[in-house]
């Protein structure tokens, strides 16, 4: 995917000159250096931004944005010579499909019993003191928690880029239906059956705020009620596949095995009409994806950032837009799952809502989705206690005006129907072909 399609830029706009292609070599962690202040989006005013790259020669020549590492620096871009060293389109992709991500297979996955026979206690336990220590190890991690910045600034700086080679402002199709400031959407992973018993409580607060939430189903660990189902899905609720058994192995299977467990899981919520896909535990590769979108048109499954060092260690895809995999769309979870707030850090009921607030603050900010995950087993979220902060959750977003407040189907529909259409130029002026939802917007 490249960043020039991320944005819907009409076929006249030439993408900035590249002078080199990036590759070869180990993946490292750079540090972007940022010399000259009209390359520095308000947002990234303070802090470091870092970027795994595969970089196998140094580079030659001065720049404003360079990639730093204890050895020296590597020339990115130069807005004096209108160029850049390495190309963005590499950079990005490299970070949205995970590629700098280490490709073992987790320990929970080689385990020769489910760990889900593991007492909840022990495994919560256990989750806390593996974020302890992660946490104390690796204090220059990526991509970074709660926000992490480098993708959406390289195509932030990809526009400049341009608008400054140009010097005039580039029009793009806006990210949602009549240039909404952000989406939003609420998603459930229903762990246990008891999960499925909570549905009400969770309900009856969204009903309040109008929220069409959408509950990710294990098929085969539980009673998933499928009448209980099709009710949700009368109210305008959705049914999201959350695979078969959640043993933590699917992604690590045998083609042939995971073929057999998704339709296997498919077949047993026929009924439902079930067009979406969340991981268990976020278990992800990309041979498991290549399988996937045979059998679903969108994901959720990739967060922008996660640190879950019982699964997968830090890992995320660094941006708060959907994006393609394959033909299937994927929804990166962008907001922090309560799960690892509550479980994994021991945040108090405040600290969590402070970290959602500020999470989602970003989002708006960038005109990006927030795809929430709140848990409604009665271990996580389902209980009195964390559906008070929940219920704080759903009214910090809704105070959000015009949000396009959607289920994840509806969003991925639109993310398409928006790639699908494009911006023409007539004489001095620019129409958008395609979705007559769409609106043209303009980066200066
Ligand atoms: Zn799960």
């Amino acid at each position: 995917m490249s960043i020039s399609n991320f944005w819907k830029l009409p076929g006249h706009v030439s993408p900035p000159k590249v002078e080199k292609k990036t590759g070869g070599g180990c993946y490292g962690l750079y540090e972007l250096c940022i010399e000259d202040a009209r390359l520095k989006p308000p947002w990234v005013r303070d802090g470091n931004i870092l970027l795994p790259a595969r970089v196998n020669s140094k580079g030659q020549g001065t720049a404003e944005v360079s990639l730093k590492e204890r050895k020296g620096q590597v020339p990115l871009y130069s807005s004096e010579e209108g160029k850049w060293f390495l190309d963005p389109d590499r950079l990005v992709n490299s970070v949205i499909y995970e590629d700098y991500f280490p490709k073992k297979t987790p320990l929970l996955a080689k385990l020769p019993f489910p760990y889900f026979i593991v007492p909840g206690w022990v495994k919560n336990r256990l989750y806390f003191l593996l974020h302890l220590m992660h946490r104390r190890r690796k204090k220059k991690s990526f991509p970074q928690w709660p926000i992490d910045k480098s993708v959406d600034y390289l195509r932030w700086l990809y526009m400049k880029s341009i608008a400054l080679k140009s010097c005039g402002k580039i029009p793009y199709i806006h990210f949602w239906p009549g240039g909404s400031e952000m989406a939003v959407t609420v998603t459930h992973d229903v762990e246990t059956a008891d999960g499925i018993k909570n549905i009400e409580l969770f309900r009856e607060i969204e009903r309040k705020y109008d929220i069409k939430s959408s509950w990710s189903v294990v098929s085969h660990k539980y009673n998933p009620n499928i009448g209980k189902l099709k009710e949700l899905k009368k109210e305008g609720c959705e049914i999201i596949s959350h695979a078969y058994n959640h043993d933590g192995k699917l992604a690590f299977l045998g083609e042939k095995a995971m073929r057999e467990r998704i339709t296997c899981s498919t077949q047993r919520l026929k009924e439902l009409d079930v067009k979406g896909f969340r991981a268990p535990m976020l278990q992800r590769n990309k041979r498991f994806f290549e399988v996937l979108q045979d059998y679903f048109s969108y994901d959720s499954s990739v967060p922008d950032t996660e640190t879950a060092p019982l699964v997968r260690s830090t890992s995320g895809c660094s941006t708060v837009f959907p994006f393609f995999i394959g033909k299937m769309v994927e929804l990166p979870l962008t907001v922090p799952q309560d799960q690892t707030l509550i479980h994994g850090m021991h945040l108090s009921n405040a600290e969590m809502f402070e970290v959602w607030k500020q999470k989602i603050s970003w989002i708006r900010r960038l005109n990006g989705i927030a795809v929430i995950d709140v848990h409604p087993d009665t271990y996580i979220s389902g209980n009195m206690d964390k559906l008070r902060v929940y219920e704080k959750l759903l009214k910090h977003v809704s105070s959000v005006k015009g949000a396009f407040n959607e289920t994840p189907s509806a969003i991925a529909d639109w993310w398409r129907s928006r790639d699908m259409s494009s911006i023409k130029k007539k004489g001095k002026e620019y129409k958008i072909i395609g979705d007559s939802r769409a609106k043209i917007a303009y980066f200066r």
